[in-house]
C-alpha cells in the first residue's frame, strides 16, 4: 500500500467547502469549513444532528428522498442551508456513497454559491433593466455582432423597418438596407475587423434604410463599438430623417426658385448661365441668352387686380417652357422679367425663330377670372461668345437690346449682333465646325 503524503490528513481541514460524513441522515463528522459555514462554533454543535434539519423547508420534499438519492447526481444539486446562526446559504451539494464501511455512509460536500447566485441575479436584473430601457426608447436601437448578425432589435426598430424582432434577430443587418449598401456593409465590417479602419464608428452618418415592404428611406446612424470577450459588438442608434431631408430640399428649392411660377430664380439663373458658358466653351458651340420683359403688364394688374396679374405671370412661365428644349433654362428674375438660356446651339441664328415663337405664343390671350387678357413681350438676345464671354457681359447686352425693342414699339425681338450680317453668320458656322 502506498504511504500517505504529509498533507493528506489535513486536506479536509483546509479546503473551503463544507464536508461532512453522514451515517444515514445523521452528521457523524464535519470539517472546519463546514463548522464555520454553519456558524456552529464547534463540530460538536453539529455532530449528531440530522442533515435534513440544516436544509431550508423549501427543499424539504427533495431532502426527504434521503441522501442516497443524491449520490447518483454527479453534477451536484442546488440547495439552501439554514445555518445555526446567520442567513441562509445557497450551496451546490454533492453526495458520495462510501462503499465498504457501513451501509448508508455518505460524504456530503457543500460549496457556497451564494455570491455566484447573487451576481447571476444582478446580471439578470441588469439585462432586464437594459432591455426595459431599449423597449421604452423612442430611438431605434439595433445591435449587431462582428459578422453583421442582428442580436437585438428594439420595438422602435420594429416600427421603423416593419420587421418583428423575431424576424430580424439572427439575420444579417443587410436585411435593413438597399442591396447596394448591404454588399458594401459586409466588406466594411470585414475591413474594420481586419484593419480597425473606422469609417462610421463614433460619427453620425447619413445612409439609406429599407423597410420590409421594400420602401427605401433616408436614415441617420450613430454607431458605437463594444468589445465583449474578444469579439466586437456594434450598437447603432438610427433616426428616420425623411422629414428633415424633405425640409432641406424645400429650403434648397425655395432658395433657387420663384415661388409664384416655380421657375428658377435669379440665383439659379446666374449659376445656369455660368455653366452654359463653360459648356459652350468646351463644346465649341454657342449659348444664347434671351431677356423677355412683358409689354404693358402693369395695366393688367391695375385693371384686373394683382391676382389676375399673377395668373398671367404663371401662364407666361408655362408657355415659355413649351417654346424651348427641356435642357434649356427658363427663369423669372424680376416682376415681369423672364430669361431663357438656350444651349448647344451650333448656329445661333436659329434663336430667331424661337424668339418669334415666344412672341406668337404670348399673344394668345390668357384666361383670368371673368375675362381674358393678352400681353406682348419685348425680347433682347445676346450670344456667347459673339457678344460677350462673361455672364455679366451677356446680361448687359441682352438687357440693352431689349430696351431698344421697347423703344422701337415693343412686342418684338432683337439680337445684340444682327445674325443676318455676313460676318456674324460666318462666326457661327466657323465655331460650330471646330
Ligand atoms: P413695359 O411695357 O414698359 O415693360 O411696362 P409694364 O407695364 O410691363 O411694367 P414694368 O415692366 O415696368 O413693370 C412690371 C410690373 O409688374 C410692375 C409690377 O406692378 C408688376 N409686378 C411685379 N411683380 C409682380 C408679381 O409678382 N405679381 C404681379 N401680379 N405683378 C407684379
Ligand atoms: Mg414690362
Amino acid at each position: 500500500m502506498k504511504e500517505d503524503t504529509p498533507y493528506q490528513g489535513k486536506l479536509l481541514d483546509i479546503i473551503s467547502n463544507m464536508v461532512c460524513v453522514c451515517s444515514g441522515e445523521t452528521i457523524a463528522w464535519i470539517n472546519p469549513a463546514g463548522v464555520k459555514m454553519l456558524g456552529a462554533g464547534s463540530p460538536d454543535a453539529v455532530v449528531g444532528m440530522s442533515f435534513s434539519a440544516l436544509v431550508s423547508s423549501d427543499f424539504a420534499d427533495l431532502i426527504a428522498l434521503g441522501l442516497d438519492a443524491f449520490a447518483e447526481e454527479d453534477a451536484g444539486v442546488p440547495l439552501k442551508l439554514i445555518p445555526l446562526s446567520g442567513p441562509h446559504i445557497d450551496v451546490q451539494m454533492r453526495v458520495t456513497r462510501i462503499e465498504g464501511i457501513a451501509d448508508g455512509t455518505f460524504v456530503v460536500e457543500c460549496r457556497d454559491i451564494t455570491e455566484f447566485i447573487r451576481s447571476a441575479e444582478q446580471a439578470r436584473q441588469r439585462q432586464q433593466r437594459l432591455s426595459g430601457i431599449l423597449d421604452a426608447m423612442a430611438e431605434t436601437v439595433i445591435v449587431i455582432d462582428q459578422d453583421g448578425t442582428i442580436t437585438s432589435f428594439n420595438p422602435a426598430a420594429e416600427n421603423m423597418f416593419g420587421y418583428s424582432a423575431l424576424e430580424a434577430v439572427g439575420k444579417n443587418v443587410g436585411l435593413l438596407m438597399p442591396a447596394q449598401h448591404a454588399a458594401q456593409h459586409d466588406g466594411y465590417l470585414a475591413r474594420y475587423i481586419e484593419t480597425g479602419e473606422k469609417k462610421a464608428i463614433g460619427k453620425v452618418r447619413e445612409l439609406e434604410g429599407q423597410r420590409k415592404d421594400g420602401s427605401i428611406f433616408p436614415i441617420e446612424i450613430a454607431i458605437s463599438v463594444l468589445h465583449e470577450g474578444g469579439r466586437r459588438v456594434f450598437t447603432g442608434i438610427i433616426r428616420d430623417i425623411t422629414e428633415r431631408k424633405r425640409a432641406e430640399a424645400q429650403i434648397r428649392h425655395l432658395a433657387h426658385h420663384d415661388p409664384l411660377t416655380g421657375l428658377p430664380n435669379r440665383n439659379l439663373f446666374q449659376e445656369r448661365l455660368e455653366r452654359a458658358i463653360s459648356r459652350a466653351e468646351r463644346a465649341g458651340n454657342f449659348a444664347v441668352l434671351m431677356f423677355v420683359d412683358l409689354d404693358k403688364f402693369k395695366p393688367i394688374n391695375d385693371s384686373l387686380g394683382h391676382e389676375a396679374g399673377d395668373i398671367v405671370l404663371k401662364g407666361v412661365g408655362e408657355r415659355l417652357g413649351n417654346c424651348v428644349r427641356s435642357s434649356d433654362t427658363v427663369a423669372r428674375i424680376g416682376g415681369d422679367e423672364f430669361v431663357l438660356i438656350l444651349e448647344a446651339m451650333d448656329d445661333w441664328s436659329n434663336a430667331a425663330p424661337i424668339a418669334q415663337k415666344i412672341i406668337d405664343c404670348l399673344v394668345e390671350p390668357f384666361q383670368v377670372p371673368g375675362t381674358q387678357c393678352a400681353v406682348g413681350a419685348s425680347i433682347g438676345v445676346s450670344v456667347y461668345p459673339v457678344d460677350a464671354d462673361t455672364p455679366e457681359g451677356l446680361i448687359k447686352a441682352a438687357d440693352e437690346v431689349m430696351y431698344r425693342v421697347k423703344a422701337e414699339g415693343r412686342n418684338n425681338f432683337k439680337f445684340y449682333t444682327d445674325p443676318s450680317s455676313a460676318v456674324a453668320v460666318g462666326k457661327a458656322s466657323s465655331r460650330a465646325k471646330t
